[in-house]
């Protein structure tokens, strides 16, 4: 594509962009208005064209919102619009459904309007439990299912039981859940996936069966398993799988820089890369490329390799001079062609070439398949292996940057050293492999209960830490105590005798003059008391 013709795609995409702010107000407000229509409509038809209304609106702001960077705005109307369709498919539409999604639909267009849906990084309140993540079980068995329910709801999922297929299924055309657990007795995984075929995308399914077999399995992964588990069951193994497919499900964006001296030709990829769900910031002045790279922490740079004042080559042999940011992709974008040059290129610094001009799809492809592999160089680097949590070095230096941050701000952070009670006997009793299984379901728990803000690393082998920014003692004192009860009622399994575990916890809030390291200290000596005083227990350090 010529200047010229960018030119007028980016005046384009531009005017796009201002009309649908315009209209995201309009569009908002007859949405509003619609649910409240609803509401005083009994007759079934009636309902069931302004369901479809409200259907196609929500289908359209999907979209656009999207397109446009209000990301978050665009998938939450994605799921009104799922459980709109569900409504209308449903084989007999509840009334309770019905007023959930007008209830939803309000809470939408006045989080969009405060704008709380246009912010990266939504700040939920400690006071309240994350959002749990809502689990539909299908068992016969209540007992059973009621036991799993309770354990389950010590790691903060929501979860209802179901002891029957076709009870479930109405709950499913009245809400989707984030995942399904199915315990099979008879033919209910057959039920199971007749269901999963009806819905729009099939939702992530755990299976407890009978045997561990070929054809068992075989008829798990037709239903669309994700997990296969047998009885007796290990929940907090369970649990697990079934945090690895809801971490799936919501990863978060990649993040993308582009440095490019041509503002119209970085606007025009910044929103390709944004509409295939990235997070794109465009830098055009290139001095200013280590705050921004600081402040906004990229996976891939794309560096245009010829600028006025400086060269691609140049600025990425300058971020090379950094350990910080090995694990930054940087990809160079440029009309050179020749391959030697490239190659020379390529030798001094810098990891792939994207010659202009770049198709759309083209470009999305080469960002996203090195984005998905920096991501993962980089969890490999930083995460513990057992746990997904962060190493000690991190950990230590995420506590570091949010005690700075505590200092700029004003608002206080808590310090936490958390360690398992007496877990050498733990090992002694139950081996190895059971007590990495009850390391594991700590750093789930903690993960759950804990705000995405909060960071969350392993310290050493059976010890934690945790920094809490903008939470002060008294309510980090509470989070953690309600962490050590949940955690001591979880049932763990070690061949066929069940056992629990306890945990000891010690807390240090910011002063506005200690260092990370005095307040890392504290929380350690406050630690040391809790052992002392008989454990399982969370004590505070004295503020200085
Ligand atoms: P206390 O209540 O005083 O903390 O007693 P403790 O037995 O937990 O204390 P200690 O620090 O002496 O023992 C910690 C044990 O944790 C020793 C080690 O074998 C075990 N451990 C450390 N890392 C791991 C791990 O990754 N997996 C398993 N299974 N055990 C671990
Ligand atoms: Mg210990
Ligand atoms: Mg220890």
């Amino acid at each position: 594509m010529n200047d010229s013709a960018n030119e007028a795609l980016h005046d384009k995409l531009q005017a796009l962009n201002e009309k649908f702010a315009d209209r995201l107000e309009e569009e908002l407000a007859a949405l509003e208005q619609g649910a409240e229509r609803l509401l005083l409509i009994h007759e079934q038809e009636q309902r069931r064209q302004m369901v479809i209304d409200l259907h196609q609106r929500l289908h359209r702001l999907a979209g656009t919102a999207g397109t446009f960077g209000f990301t978050a705005l665009g998938e939450q109307s994605r799921l009104l619009e799922q459980r709109a369709d569900c409504w209308l498919n449903a084989a007999r539409p509840s009334g309770q459904a019905l007023s959930a999604l007008t209830q939803a639909i309000h809470q939408l267009a006045a989080a969009a309007q405060t704008g709380t849906l246009g912010q990266a990084e939504p700040l939920e309140n400690h006071e309240q439990l994350p959002a749990g993540c809502r689990i539909y079980l299908l068992e016969k068995n209540v007992e059973a299912g009621q036991e799993m329910c309770r354990t389950l709801s010590n790691f903060g999922y929501d979860v209802l039981l179901f002891p029957e297929p076709h009870l479930l299924q109405t709950a499913i055309q009245g809400q989707l859940p984030d995942a399904l657990i199915v315990s099979q007795h008879e033919a209910e995984l057959e039920e199971v996936d007749r269901l999963q075929q009806t819905l729009e995308s099939p939702l992530p399914l755990l299976v407890i069966g009978h045997h561990v077999d070929f054809d068992s399995q075989l008829a798990a992964v037709r239903a669309g398993a994700k997990g296969y588990f047998t009885r007796p069951l290990d929940v907090t193994q369970l649990e697990n799988k079934l945090e690895n497919c809801l971490n799936l499900q919501l990863s978060e964006p990649y993040r993308v820089l582009i440095v490019d001296d041509d503002t119209d030709l970085a606007a025009r990829y910044s929103l390709v890369l944004r509409n295939s769900q990235m997070l794109v910031q465009t830098l055009t002045d290139p001095s200013q490329l280590f705050e921004v790279m600081r402040a906004f922490n990229p996976e891939v740079v794309l560096l245009d390799m010829n600028m006025p004042d400086f060269t691609g080559l140049e600025l990425a042999q300058m971020i090379r001079l950094n350990d910080e940011w090995l694990r930054v992709t940087l990809i160079y974008l440029s009309g050179e062609t020749d391959i030697n040059r490239q190659m020379a290129a390529l030798l001094k610094a810098g990891d792939d070439f994207i010659t202009k001009p770049i198709g759309d799809g083209a470009l999305t492809a080469a960002v996203l398949s090195h984005a998905q592999r920096a991501r993962a160089l980089s969890m490999a680097l930083s995460r513990d292996s057992l746990t997904g949590l962060l190493k000690h070095a991190d950990i230590k230096e995420q506590v570091a940057l949010e005690v700075e941050r505590a200092l700029r701000s004003g608002k206080p952070a808590s310090v936490v050293m958390l360690d398992l009670d007496h877990f050498k006997q733990v090992n002694d009793q139950y081996g190895h492999a059971a007590g990495d299984n009850v390391i594991r379901s700590l750093a789930n728990l903690m993960r759950q209960r804990l705000r995405r803000i909060d960071s969350l690393g392993r310290y050493g082998g059976e010890e934690f830490v945790a920094v809490l920014p903008d939470c002060n003692l008294e309510q980090a004192r509470q989070i953690f105590d309600e962490i050590r009860q949940r955690f001591s009622a979880l049932p763990f399994h070690a061949d066929s005798r069940v056992f629990s575990v306890s945990l000891s916890a010690g807390i240090s809030e910011t002063d506005g003059h200690s260092s990370s390291s005095a307040l890392l200290e504290r929380a350690d000596q406050a630690l040391y008391a809790a052992k002392h005083n008989g454990r399982d227990q969370v004590q505070i350090a004295l503020p200085r």
